[in-house]
């Protein structure tokens, strides 16, 4: 008989999970609350470590179609000078959420994966049942809690974790580009530029759609107002005033946070992706940590009967690098509360010295578990 997962939220971390254990022999049913999987959503930087993931469950093909292949990432002060540039030796694409959840959804399916969408779980047992929001429970021989940063199914497990809100948050919209725009030397990479407290990314995800994020401390009352409050963003980025004048259409502020529990299962019932260990998104390493640690796990169970103890096997084999990948992104959402002068000098010691330039990037270097 194949073994069987019941998993609470198609996002990154639940659909990865799905395609890679259907493609391990497993069935798989993963329930969505909302109507279909993401159709709306900004922009994802995707490196070579997720990028071999999405490969390994058969989704890069559909997830790069179109997307732009992006080689620097520059950060630039007030006055549009260049403080720190980085070049990726591995790829990196900029993509649209939609675009990479329908592929890594398509991919589940073609695996032979169930996805219901309308369907909210509320809650868990460690023997392995999960609760749905219909009355129904489904009985499984391991239960994924992957329903984001808000789990209702962690939380019902009562496993001891800590929610701890960051200083700064975001506001993230896409907006057209044109073809043109994206053919000049900024089109073709990530540029963020710091004004004090507040920064502003531009990243194209494809010759024709453009993703910007507007980063300002929560306590910035104005700088989170929505609509965006365009003269409150001119008066820290005059240079930009032409792009900030674009900046129409659904945009949404999201407070940055980060999750952590000293363990990620429950008997029969592990916790995945941004439920486990939700961090701030300076490094874009979030949904990468997700897909990587959610193919890991499959590969594990391949062999593994045991599932609670190969839980903590892998938990103990892959968690490291999301520990230390969230203290760096921490560190990072830190300085933006850094004075400028301070926050340059942060960036050139750590560009700067070999040893420190390697620690945010290690996730992006890392050649993920079941890829090779
Ligand atoms: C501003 C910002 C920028 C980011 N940029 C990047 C980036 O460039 N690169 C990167 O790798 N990461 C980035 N991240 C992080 C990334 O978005 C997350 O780490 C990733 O989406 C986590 O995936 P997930 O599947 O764990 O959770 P989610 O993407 O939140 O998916 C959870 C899913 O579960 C569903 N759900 C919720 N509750 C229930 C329920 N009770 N029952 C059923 N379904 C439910 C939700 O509707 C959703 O579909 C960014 C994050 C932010 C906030």
């Amino acid at each position: 008989m194949p073994r069987h997962a019941e998993i609470a939220g198609a996002g990154l971390a639940g659909l990865t999970a799905a395609a890679a254990l259907c493609r391990r022999g497993w069935t798989a049913r993963v329930h969505e609350r909302m109507p279909s999987v993401r159709i709306v959503g900004s922009g994802l930087s995707i490196f070579e470590n997720g990028l071999r993931v999405l490969k390994a469950v058969d989704a890069e093909d559909d997830s790069v179609r179109d997307a732009r292949r992006g080689l620097v990432r520059e950060t630039r002060d007030a006055y549009g000078n260049t403080t720190s540039q980085m070049s990726y030796s591995g790829r990196m694409y900029e993509i649209t959420r939609k675009q990479v959840a329908s592929a890594l959804a398509a991919a589940a399916e073609r695996a032979g994966a169930e996805i219901v969408t309308g369907s909210t779980a509320i809650a868990a047992d460690p023997e392995g049942v999960l609760h749905l929001e219909n009355g129904r429970s489904m009985k499984a021989d391991l239960v994924l809690a992957a329903d984001g940063i808000h789990s209702r199914v962690r939380d019902s497990l009562r496993l001891p974790m800590r929610r701890q809100p960051l200083a700064d948050g975001a506001i993230r919209i896409m907006i057209p580009r044109s073809v043109e725009e994206a053919q000049t030397p900024d089109g073709k990479m990530n540029v963020e530029y710091w004004s004090g407290t507040r920064r502003i990314l531009v990243a194209g995800c494809s010759d024709t759609e453009l993703y910007v994020a507007l980063t300002a401390l929560d306590s910035d009352s104005e700088a989170k107002t929505l609509p965006i409050k365009k003269n409150v963003w001119k008066k820290s980025f005059p240079f930009l005033d032409a792009l900030i004048d674009r900046l129409d259409g659904e945009a949404r502020w999201d407070r940055f946070e980060t999750v952590k529990m000293p363990r990620w299962s429950s008997g029969r019932v592990v916790v995945l992706g941004d439920a486990a260990h939700a961090m701030a998104p300076n490094l874009g390493q979030g949904g990468a940590c997700a897909m990587m640690n959610a193919l890991a796990l499959a590969v594990e169970l391949e062999t593994a009967q045991d599932v609670p103890a190969a839980l903590t096997a892998w938990e103990q084999r892959e968690r490291p690098l999301t520990d230390h990948t969230q203290r760096w992104s921490t560190f990072y959402s830190a300085l933006t509360t850094w004075p400028d002068r301070m926050r340059s000098l942060a960036f050139a010691t750590v560009t700067g010295v070999p040893w420190l330039r390697k620690q945010p990037l290690r996730a992006m270097n890392h050649i993920p578990t079941g890829t090779t």
